[in-house]
């Protein structure tokens, strides 16, 4: 009988802690490896290497950023400009001789995704600004069809810095998870926009941090990046953010696990 009545007063406390606003805080929060986990011997930033390597430690999800070259092929690469080439202004024929620093040729989409369909880890793809709206709703309208065509939009959340972007995204796939990256909206706005969260810079939510809490009251999730040291990821899981997207996904691992 006593046994019971403390079984009760718990599950009475967890349903008040869910009311309150602080279930994520009784959650782990999910690790996504920015730009793939690349920190690592044999790794480079958004390289085929780097996708299998969050995979590899179990990270939730692997971010990588996705461009429009001049003539219409989609590659995955973080500078606009690297190691000569121009993403936007170069054709993929160019674009495609760069070797990253770990020896691989700069991935295609098709590469990329062909590869994350044999995997477990979430994909988390960003959609790079492209130089005029007309071509952020080709590069969306492209990067959809690639999804369906490797069978993985259910295993991809969008980002994307371009409000422009993101609602290009939600137009062709209203039941896709989508984040805003430009740290200038409020959740509020958010949520009329129907998309599923912010994904802000770590010192804009350092300085909002009621926006997590009205962010989760209003049914949205909340990302931060590129939260790196001990210190910051420490803040971030006691704060209670749903996704910490960093570097150093291992140390961030190490702590949930404490
Ligand atoms: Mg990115």
């Amino acid at each position: 009988m006593k046994e019971s009545v403390y079984k009760l007063g718990f599950v009475l406390a967890l349903l008040l802690a869910m009311a309150n606003g602080q279930w994520s805080t009784l959650n782990a929060q999910k690790v996504i490896c920015h730009r793939g986990f690349w920190d690592t011997p044999g790794s480079a930033q958004n390289s085929i290497a780097s996708l299998v390597k969050a995979d590899s430690i179990g990270a939730y999800g692997s971010e990588f950023d996705v461009w429009m070259t001049a003539d219409g092929e989609l590659v995955v690469n973080h500078d606009k400009v690297f190691k000569g080439v121009n993403m936007e202004t170069d054709n993929f024929e160019k674009i495609r001789t760069v070797r990253l620093d770990n020896g691989e040729k700069l991935p295609t989409l098709d590469e990329y995704l062909a590869k994350g369909k044999e995997l477990k880890t979430r994909l988390i793809l960003e959609m790079k600004s492209l130089s005029d709206f007309n071509r952020e709703d080709e590069c969306a309208a492209k990067i959809v069809r690639k999804l369906k065509h490797y069978g993985v939009l259910e295993r991809t959340d969008i980002i994307a810095f371009s409000i422009n972007a993101c609602l290009a995204f939600k137009k062709l796939l209203p039941n896709t998870k989508i984040y805003y990256l430009d740290n200038d909206y409020t959740p509020k706005k958010l949520k009329t926009l129907g998309f599923a969260g912010l994904d802000y810079e770590q010192n804009v939510l350092k300085d909002n941090p009621e926006w997590i809490v009205e962010a989760h009251k209003l049914g949205l999730e909340v990302n931060v990046w590129t939260v790196n040291d001990v210190d910051a990821l420490q803040f971030f899981i006691d704060e209670g953010v749903d996704y910490i997207t960093t570097n150093n996904p291992l140390k961030l691992q190490q702590l949930l696990e404490h």
